[in-house]
């Protein structure tokens, strides 16, 4: 910049909020002297150094230091002043800039060229524009309840698509637009302070909507904090990019019908002209979706979308924001436009925030897939893309845990289930939570044989049944819950390692335990290597050895009572057993396991089934009389379902032998205390039989059929003798 410059002979201070441009004007109409001279008075540019093109005064929407430091240093003004009445402010927050051009970029933020207007403050301040009234995001002046004016109503034009003619003295508050007809080079000069305005009510939904989003713009830098963003909040231009995507869906599906209570009544019809005007089908930027690819240069239109924007936006959560945008994303499917949830993210150019996506995928929940719900997590509003999960199948067993199977399974209203194989298809919904893996290679993963078709049948079940309105959901907690803390059972490798073995307990042993505990019927020893199988890898025996598989329905029921059936010396016998054989594979995991989620995240879900817990195994054992009884009965008794007696059962065996073999039966049950105290506590057989109230021959005999070693009688020299 030149050093010769000279202040300006009189100073005016700039107004609240104004424009740049508009000061400049302002000054050069008080100096009655032509634009050009202020510019040169103030230092600026007449030919842009870069290109050799005239210098197209732009400034207002992005001045240089150095030419901010010219016009502060000729016109007294601050810098800091002067750089706020610039869009440099907003810039990349309301707006974006291409600094090249010096133009907003209209296909980011709803960038425009040109500025809007109240009459009445232009009258009132005597033509002094403000800045805000440039940006897309402004349609109505606060201050005076109305709606912006977007054109001159005489000449029709866009006020300030250019900047004033240099050669001219401004007329502040006249429009300076070449008018499309009259003589070459008269400007229009109509008073814009006379255009009709449309009244808004001071306190409704539009003015709302207006100082909304002034207070956003008036600290453009500062987090979004609404239930949609989280608790971290989201940039301003998120929430913007957010607002012009559902705004351009409005302004382009909504019928007059669905916008009828969005707005005021003069604000509808103004919008309801502007959107039945034709488009216009020759331009270069021709586009189904004109509406939203820039910002609609109609000032009741803008209020119209970005009100029923906000009322989805703001919503006190991200499921409440998709019941909120259920009639918009309806009307653009209706449409014909597909907005399958995986194609959601892709809405507006892929720029809209994860928040908005969860929100409008819950919109669309009733309509989705089954499978694409589990896919998508909508149950839980998830924000989070699919991804490859394929992972999880380690962490769960081929058939759901028994827990979980009873409260998930349907049952229908007569005691059958609604589903065979429930347990097994619900595993494999569990894999598919969050999961892009196909159901078939799901299926395979997890070692189980059923096809497809079940899992998808079973999933459309289950969102039909009313009774199973949150089956999902719990799934996906689940599968949350894996995720997140692990399993300490490698699932994966328990099949591979037993789905090829045929035999888990000697059968010596077995029966050895059986002449003592049962006086006939005698359990079939198939049952006890699948009771292994079964509780090793989680998978049902049907899957198992070919030798131990049960392979007709007959078969498969007997494995089910012995399972319920079963004593609890032998459920003691087999699961030390089956401990023994992890042991020999040197795995150390649990024997079993089952994932726990807290009470509070069941609270208010539906489900079909009880929760295992309801009846303690104190009220089940009372229930359950001694000899043969039925399940039918001690489920009455209990006021539950069968399925869960015979899940208590199964997981708390009850000793309903008769007296004569309860005795062997409590010895049996006792022989791995006396084995403590044998091996540990170096206590004689004799000690033994003392402190466990019973005879020496008890003992051994118990130890030795359990295959302890015993001592040679005084190997502790230091322990006392019986005398
Ligand atoms: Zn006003
Ligand atoms: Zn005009």
């Amino acid at each position: 910049m030149s050093a010769v410059q000279r202040t300006l002979p009189i100073r005016y201070a700039p107004v609240a909020g104004e424009a740049l441009d508009s000061w400049l004007e302002f000054l050069a109409a008080r100096l009655h002297c032509r634009f050009a001279e202020v510019l040169r008075a103030l230092g600026l540019p007449m030919r842009d150094a870069a290109f050799s093109t005239p210098m197209l005064p732009r400034w207002v929407l992005m001045a240089t230091g150095e030419e901010i430091a010219s016009i502060a240093e000729g016109s007294g003004v601050s810098g800091d002043v002067l750089a706020a009445m610039t869009l440099r402010r907003f810039d990349g927050h309301a707006v974006v800039i291409r600094p090249g051009q010096r133009r907003a970029d209209r296909r980011l933020l709803w960038g425009r060229s040109g500025s809007r207007f109240c009459p009445v403050c232009l009258a009132d301040s005597g033509g002094r524009w403000q800045l805000a009234w440039r940006l897309g995001w402004s349609s109505a002046c606060t201050r005076h309840a109305m709606l912006l004016a977007d054109r001159c109503p005489s000449c029709h034009r866009i006020p300030r698509l250019r900047a004033h003619p240099r050669r001219e003295i401004p007329r502040p508050g006249r429009c300076a637009c070449l008018p499309p007809e009259g003589p070459l080079g008269t400007r229009c000069h109509h008073p814009l302070g006379d255009t009709p305005v449309v009244a808004l009510e001071p306190a409704g939904v539009t003015m709302r909507t207006q100082r909304l989003v002034d207070d956003l713009l008036a600290a453009p830098e500062q987090r979004v904090h609404w239930p949609l963003y989280g608790p971290d909040g989201a940039p301003l231009p998120v929430m913007l990019r957010d607002a012009r995507c559902l705004g351009g869906l409005i302004l382009n599906h909504a019928t007059a019908s669905d916008l009828s209570e969005v707005a005021e009544p003069e604000v509808l019809h103004q919008a309801e002209v502007y959107r039945s005007r034709p488009l216009p089908t020759d331009a270069p930027h021709a586009r189904l979706d004109v509406h939203s690819y820039y910002a609609p240069d109609d000032a009741a239109a803008t209020a119209l979308a970005l009100t029923a924007a906000l009322q989805i936006l703001t919503a006190s959560s991200v499921p409440a924001a998709g019941e909120a945008a259920r009639w918009l994303t309806e009307r653009v499917t209706s449409s014909g436009r597909h907005l399958h949830p995986g194609g959601v993210a892709l809405l507006s150019g892929g720029t809209i925030s994860i928040g908005l996506q969860a929100a409008l995928r819950c919109s669309r929940e009733p309509k989705v897939m089954p499978v694409a719900r589990l896919r998508h997590r909508i149950a839980i509003a998830s924000t989070r893309a699919p991804s490859n999960q394929g992972a999880r199948a380690r962490m769960l067993p081929t058939a759901l845990w028994p827990e979980w199977s009873l409260r998930l399974a349907p049952w229908h209203a007569r005691g059958k289930p609604v589903a065979r194989r429930a347990d097994e298809l619900l595993a494999v919904a569990c894999l598919l939570v969050g999961n892009t893996t196909k159901i078939h290679a799901a299926t395979r993963l997890m070692g189980t044989t059923v096809s497809s078709h079940n899992v998808s049948s079973l999933l459309a079940e289950l969102t039909r049944r009313p009774d199973c309105a949150d089956v999902l959901h719990t799934l996906v907690l689940l599968a949350d819950h894996l995720d997140q803390h692990g399993s300490p059972i490698d699932y994966t490798r328990r099949r591979a390692l037993f789905t090829t073995r045929a035999d888990f307990i000697d059968p010596t042993q077995w029966h050895n335990l059986q002449r003592r505990m049962r006086s006939n019927h005698l359990p079939d020893i198939a049952h006890a290597h699948r009771w292994i199988f079964h509780t090793l890898t989680g998978t049902p025996p049907r899957l198992a050895h070919p030798a131990i598989a049960p392979a007709t329905p007959a078969q498969r029921q007997q494995y089910l009572r012995f399972r319920w059936r079963i004593l609890p010396a032998e459920a003691e016998l087999l699961a030390h057993t089956a401990r023994t054989i992890l042991d020999e594979h040197g795995i150390d995991e649990p024997v079993h396991w089952t994932p726990r989620l807290p009470a509070r995240a069941l609270r208010r879900l539906v489900l079909p089934g009880p929760d295992p817990d309801s009846i303690s195994v104190r009220r089940l054992h009372q229930a359950v009389p001694g000899g043969d009884f039925s399940i039918a009965q001690v489920a009455r008794t209990l006021n539950t379902s069968t399925a869960h007696v015979i899940h208590l059962l199964s997981q708390h065996p009850v000793d309903w032998s008769p007296p004569r073999f309860r005795r062997t039966q409590h010895t049996a049950g006792r022989v791995p205390q006396w084995r403590a105290w044998y091996e540990q506590d170096h206590l004689s057989l004799q000690g033994i039989a003392d402190r466990a109230g019973t005879s020496l021959a008890t003992v051994r005999l118990a130890l030795l059929k359990n295959d302890v070693p015993l001592r040679p009688a005084g190997s502790y020299p230091g322990r006392p003798r019986r005398k």
